[in-house]
């Protein structure tokens, strides 16, 4: 670069281009379309319009500095009032299975075991015999003290195989056709990372965690892949109803790339997306993994789809499962035996380490799953190796759900660069808390999703919902209880109270934070002059009502890059 002082010429052009663009100016920065009369949250406030040109925020203030950008062709609308925020990100879903769930036998969380198996055999009656019946989602508490026995299962399908999904999606309860299938019996050892559950003879009861519930789910015969693309409209349309303008899919195989970039080469791909390939452990070198995940990354890329993010499941879930990795015991062993006394770990610390060198090293992000506050420390270990062996890539590499995490690792990950992905959505009204409590104690609950002390850490802290593993996929019911940590509309239990965090800093987890995530700071997550305008039009103002109402907001409309893909502008083409 040149650093010499410029000459006078050279000055007295520049200022001669400066004055000829400045006369050219009202045409260049007509706006296609100005918001006005309303309350626009922008850093640090609120202001009444903005203008946007070419899906661009080119101007935000009050009316007469916005309206210079008016032009001939403009289209002015006026908000009468009405809020708009910036586009909301959810950094972890699974839109295809929420979709294709629609069509699977569904039972509510929280469904008593008679109920559950009175949905299975009506379902069972609607299909022809031999024929697969899925669906789910069982908790164990909700069968009672006898449990779950795999007769019951039997009875109400005799002739078809079942597989139900847990609320956590990381165990299946099968019935002896679907074992069958899976040459699953008495004598089958548990896969590595995975537990075949048994009663006191032995025998297997149905229940299959982790990978062992990978041996009946092979077997399931594959969606098409205009089921697939159907399931990942319907599911990208919920979440558009509810403002979600940006997301991550925690976990895409090749048919979900596939659907992803089909809807967007047919126009219909609205979202910003960030896709997760998920990598599991093989006798394949990691090498190949890395370079497998970049051909299909560089393959199925397309604007607004990046898949460009790597999956890997370090634990399960601290439930009745103890299938999540924990650095202290947890409380209710009994039955479990001693190897699952502290959960388990699906991935060695070597093996977890190179891969994420591996993956980094080919530019691509990777988000853990993390439930256990083991599984955290692992992970962020697994970070630690791979600055150590690559230095900073400037990849955020990811830990999700941290349900539990220490202090001190919480602290770590500022200086890794790592990002936290909590997921705000699970506390309530959810059953899978007093199943949570049961396994780890009253006292590791007081800290259960640490938001508050990973932020004060000086982390960055992004929200995930894990829809469809919760039943809902409302950003606003996250952002009341992220405040409140009571049921929604307040009362109740309070669940972790020194982890509470003010709405303004929920809000900067489901933009600003979310935005540098996606790598798309200075992109999305704020409304300024120069962002893109990705905005919501809400019927009401978060910030302005009791924070015990914050769940019940609607959104009115949905701007992305300037143009509405869902609701109403009240008064577009209207010039006054
Ligand atoms: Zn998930």
């Amino acid at each position: 670069m040149n650093h010499a002082k410029p000459s006078l010429a050279w000055c007295l052009g520049l200022i001669f281009a400066a004055a000829s663009a400045g006369a050219q100016q009202p045409a260049s920065e007509a706006a296609d379309l100005i918001l006005e009369h309303g309350a626009i949250r922008v850093d640090g406030g609120w202001v009444e319009a903005l203008a946007i040109r070419q899906g661009v925020i080119i101007a935000v203030g009050d009316q007469a500095s916005v309206r210079v950008h008016r032009g001939a062709a403009t289209r002015i609308v006026d908000l009468a009032g009405a809020t708009v925020v910036p586009g909301l990100h959810d950094m972890h879903v699974h839109p295809i299975s929420a979709g294709l769930q629609q069509a699977e036998c569904r039972f509510a969380q929280g469904t008593a075991g008679a109920q559950v198996l009175a949905a299975v055999k009506a379902c069972v009656a609607t299909r022809s015999r031999g024929e697969w019946v899925t669906g789910g989602q069982w908790d164990a508490a909700s069968f009672g003290p006898q449990g779950m026995q795999l007769r019951q299962l039997d009875a109400v399908s005799p002739d078809n195989p079942v597989v139900l999904t847990d609320i956590s999606y990381h165990s299946v309860w099968a019935n002896s056709q679907a074992l069958r299938l899976a040459r699953i019996d008495r004598r089958t050892t548990n896969p590595p990372g995975g537990v075949i559950e048994r009663d006191a003879r032995g025998e297997p009861t149905g229940v299959l965690r982790e990978s062992a519930a990978g041996l009946v789910r092979a077997l399931l015969p594959l969606p098409t892949a205009a089921q697939n693309q159907q399931a990942l409209r319907w599911s990208m349309d919920a979440m558009l109803r509810q403002g979600i303008t940006s997301f991550t899919d925690a976990l895409v195989d090749e048919e979900g790339l596939r659907a992803y970039a089909a809807l967007a080469d047919a126009g219909q791909l609205h979202q910003r997306v960030r896709a997760c390939q998920i990598w599991r452990q093989s006798p394949r070198p990691v090498a190949d993994s890395a370079a497998g995940f970049a051909v299909q990354r560089n393959l199925w890329a397309r604007p607004r789809f990046q898949p460009d993010c790597v999956k890997i499941a370090l634990d399960g879930v601290p439930t009745d499962s103890h299938t999540g990795a924990m650095l202290e015991p947890y409380v209710d062993t009994d039955g479990h035996g001693d190897e699952r006394a502290r959960g388990m770990l699906m991935v060695p610390a070597e093996n977890l380490g190179a891969a994420v060198s591996a993956f980094d090293a080919a530019g691509l992000v990777v988000k853990m799953h993390a439930a256990g506050d083991g599984a955290v420390r692992a992970g962020l270990d697994a970070i630690a190796a791979t600055r150590a062996a690559n230095g900073d890539s400037g990849l955020r590499h990811d830990i999700a759900h941290n349900s539990f995490a220490d202090q001190a690792d919480l602290r770590r990950a500022k200086g890794l660069s790592a990002t936290l992905e909590m997921s705000p959505y699970i506390w309530f009204p959810n059953p899978i808390i007093p199943d949570v409590v049961k396994a780890v104690g009253p006292e590791r609950m007081l800290r259960w999703t640490p938001v508050r002390d990973a932020i004060d850490a000086g982390a960055l802290v992004v929200p995930g919902s894990d829809w469809s593993v919760v039943p809902s996929v409302n950003p606003w019911l996250a952002l009341e209880t992220l405040v409140t940590r009571q049921r929604p509309g307040g009362g109740g239990e309070v669940l972790g109270a020194s982890q509470r965090i003010s709405l303004e800093q929920a809000f900067d987890l489901f933009t600003v934070n979310a935005a540098r995530q996606m790598g798309n700071q200075g992109r999305t997550g704020r409304i300024a002059r120069g962002m893109l305008a990705d905005l919501l039009v809400l019927d009401r103002n978060p910030f302005r009502i009791p924070v015990t109402e914050v769940h019940l907001t609607q959104v009115r409309a949905v701007v992305i890059e300037g143009v509405l893909v869902r609701g109403e502008l009240k008064g577009v083409g209207s010039q006054d």
